[in-house]
């Protein structure tokens, strides 16, 4: 099957031809045709398959006929964080480059203003998170009854982060008429519920089963202590035994645990950038770009701001933690291996996640072996996260000191670590303002399926507006507190020109 034989239209099709890509991967080859027909189409497939273009494209050749009204978008396209809404409007600026069209971004951490004056010119796709979408047509600038087709995409993670009320407010707002998209990775209860109340009579597309992982990646795992430190010393030994490794993700369960494993990882000289909801904005996309660009090969991540981004080649996925949810471990896994490469897993899991790793094993229907090699840490006094102060011939003896191994033999410093010393080269700069560091609060929290009931934090100052009934857009597992952390961790990181 080409993609001439999907009705894309000429100009779409010259785009895909410049991409180089030849065939339609099968959730574009199901759902293109459906979406040019007009239909309601329910597609069940992760990222990675594809499923972007498989809505874009088709965008794209429908949005060839008809002419955006100001305020009154023609497409609206849903998604559950700024990475991804921004990951999409990269994909229309990279297919419809030849279209006069217009494709504006509505994601928080953005000004008002700007996004207003775009919404007046007209608009032709609208890319929005929930929350900041329901801002603007709660201020009057946006109007809904225009839109012709409606992409949810993410849903289950939508359902995670507890947008689904918000989603349900948006599809009151827009025509009954719409043609509706809906694209979900795994199809738990309420999901169903919602594809029933708001699609009408959809094609269904599931592209793989829903939790499986790619064949070509390598899965194992470690046993470890439960403390943090051991933990954080055999991740280290790790990195540095790795083969093959160009670049790695470290999941971690909590926000907290993100910040403090990118500041140990640091300290010990490794290049590493780090990527949690509670980051401003700016941060956040200047850690994607270094990361995607290959400027820092390490990132350490939590789920909610990890999901779903499109970084092509992954070598490696570390497990700093376990995620409690094995939906979360195909997740996590699924950033690598993509395309047909081949890539590693490698999870760090203690007495405490017997559980999970069952729930994992079970739902990937494999076991997981044990990665060859001793990662013991055989010392009590393992949490080495003092900046090191010797090089890296000095930390081998200090290894053999502790643990009675023998002395590592010096070597050149690999998979991201900087030059021996040079951490403690780095300048420190000053402290940020402390309102630069929070996450803006958009909207009110809602319960999600992996958040527990909290309150917001009583330190996030409200934007805009005199009472602060907006939440933090993003939730991950436990409430934010910046408190304990030093000021440099959380100042943001300096977008390069
Ligand atoms: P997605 O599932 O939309 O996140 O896409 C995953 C990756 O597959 C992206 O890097 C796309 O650029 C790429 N991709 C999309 N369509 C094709 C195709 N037909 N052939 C090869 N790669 C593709």
């Amino acid at each position: 099957m080409s993609f001439s034989n999907l009705g894309l239209s000429d100009k779409v099709l010259a785009a895909v031809a410049a991409t180089g890509y030849t065939n339609p991967t099968p959730i574009q080859e199901q759902a293109i045709p459906h979406v040019l027909a007009r239909r309601d189409v329910l597609g069940i497939a992760q990222t990675g398959t594809g499923k972007t273009a498989a809505f874009v494209l088709p965008m794209l050749t429908l949005l060839e006929k008809g002419r955006a009204r100001a305020r009154m978008p023609r497409t609206l396209i849903l998604e559950p964080t700024r990475e991804l809404a921004a990951q999409v409007k990269e994909q229309f600026d990279k297919y419809g480059a030849g279209q006069k069209l217009n494709v504006a971004l509505l994601i928080g951490g953005v000004s008002f203003g700007d996004q207003d004056s775009k919404l007046m010119r007209g608009v032709d796709v609208l890319i929005a998170t929930p929350g900041r979408l329901l801002d603007h047509t709660e201020r009057g600038g946006l109007l809904l009854t225009g839109v012709e087709l409606l992409v949810i995409d993410e849903a289950d993670r939508m359902l995670d982060m507890g947008f689904i009320p918000d989603i349900e407010r948006i599809c009151k707002l827009v025509p009954f008429t719409r043609q509706t998209l809906f694209f979900t990775a795994t199809m738990p209860p309420e999901i169903s519920r919602i594809t029933e109340a708001f699609l009408h009579n959809p094609a269904r597309i599931e592209v793989s089963k829903p939790a499986t992982t790619a064949v070509t990646v390598t899965q194992l795992q470690v046993p470890a202590g439960r403390e943090a430190h051991d933990k954080r010393e055999i991740l280290r030994r790790l990195l540095r035994d790795a083969k093959d490794l160009n670049n790695a993700i470290i999941f971690c369960n909590r926000k907290r645990e993100v910040a403090v494993l990118h500041k140990s990882l640091q300290k010990h000289g490794f290049s590493v950038g780090a990527l949690h909801g509670d980051m401003d904005q700016s941060a956040r996309t200047a850690a994607l770009d270094q990361f995607r660009k290959g400027e820092i090969p390490l990132l350490v991540a939590s789920d909610v701001a990890a999901r779903g981004l499109d970084i092509p080649a992954v070598s490696h996925v570390f497990n700093f933690d376990v995620p409690h949810h094995p939906d979360d471990y195909v997740h996590r896994i699924g950033r690598t291996g993509r395309a047909g490469r081949t890539g590693t897993a490698i999870s760090i899991v203690t007495s405490l996640d017997s559980k999970s790793m069952t729930a994992i094993e079970k739902l990937i229907g494999q076991p997981i072996p044990r990665a060859e090699g001793d990662y013991t840490v055989r010392s009590e006094s393992s949490d080495e996260d003092a900046a090191p102060r010797r090089s890296r011939g000095r930390e081998g003896s200090r290894d053999g000191a502790r643990g009675g191994r023998k002395p590592r033999r010096e070597r050149e410093p690999r998979h991201g670590e900087r030059e021996a010393g040079h951490a403690e080269r780095e300048p420190r700069q000053d402290h940020e303002p402390r309102r630069e560091r929070v996450a803006k609060p958009e909207r009110e929290p809602r319960q999600g399926r992996n958040t527990p009931p909290q309150a917001a934090p009583s330190h996030v100052p409200s934007i805009g507006r005199a009472e602060p009934r907006r939440p933090q857009r993003e939730v991950d597992h436990e409430p934010a507190d910046h408190s304990h952390l030093p000021a440099f961790l959380l100042r943001p990181v300096r977008a390069r020109a």
